[in-house]
């Protein structure tokens, strides 16, 4: 590597491969990988366990007077080979990412208190060393001043088909329509609200990876980091 330390803001559409591709990327470059919608996930899981969310509607000013008993940490499982979320020391990787969760985080992530700390836990993170991080504001807020910005989006029905299938490969009960309705609903919302909605940073790179392979996506970027002299 080039560089003495490098950040890749990866921010797009809800379940375009984001992070896989993220996590592929840290493997190959030996740095750190940071999935803030994990963090957003484990927030709600977090309100939705302390019955913080009624007809979906929040009790933000009990969540934000909840905020210094939440904390968030990632670990390597070796056994499984694959990152863990933990909320409070408890691991939450797979609660976090059913439906219930899923259909009530984009209104907890319209909160602005939620995303005040949020991003200076990942800001945090940053100090550390490279890292790659994915989600909504990365480029945009988080870390303005990252080296490499990527926008990555797919088709709605491509994404919700991919989502689709993840959940029956881990034996989940998966509903298409319901999916396809998420999926877009995240968007609508996720691009609305008023506090860092989800945008194009002026300076990221779009990737519209509806007809590309995992390997050709991860190529892409890698060329990307070559021609920005990040990496060799
Ligand atoms: O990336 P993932 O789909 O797991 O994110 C879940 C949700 O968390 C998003 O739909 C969005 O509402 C929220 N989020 C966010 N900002 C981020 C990451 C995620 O608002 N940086």
């Amino acid at each position: 590597m080039n560089k003495q330390k490098i950040v890749i803001a990866i921010d797009g559409h809800s379940s375009c491969g984001k992070s896989t591709v993220a996590k592929d990327l840290a493997k190959a470059l030996s740095i750190a990988y940071v999935d803030t919608g994990a963090m957003y996930r484990s927030v709600t899981l977090y309100a939705l366990r302390h019955n913080l969310i009624s007809n979906n509607q929040v009790d933000e000013a009990a969540l934000i007077a909840a905020l210094p008993h939440i904390k968030i940490t990632f670990a390597f499982n070796a056994e499984q080979k694959k990152n863990e979320t933990f909320l409070n020391g408890e691991s939450v990787e797979a609660e976090i990412r059913q439906m219930e969760v899923s259909s009530h985080v984009s209104l907890v992530s319209t909160i602005g208190a939620v995303r005040k700390q949020l991003v200076e836990w990942q800001r945090d993170m940053g100090k550390e060393g490279s890292l790659v991080m994915d989600g909504r504001d990365i480029g945009t807020v988080v870390f303005p001043n990252a080296d490499l910005k990527i926008f990555m989006t797919a088709s709605d029905e491509v994404r919700a088909q991919r989502r689709y299938e993840e959940l029956r490969q881990k034996g989940q009960a998966a509903d298409f329509a319901e999916i396809l309705h998420n999926v877009r609903e995240r968007d609508r919302i996720d691009s609305t609200r008023a506090e860092s909605p989800l945008r194009q940073a002026d300076d990221a790179l779009l990737l519209d990876n509806s007809n590309l392979s995992m390997q050709e996506q991860f190529d892409w970027i890698m060329t990307q980091l070559r021609n920005k002299k990040l990496i060799d």
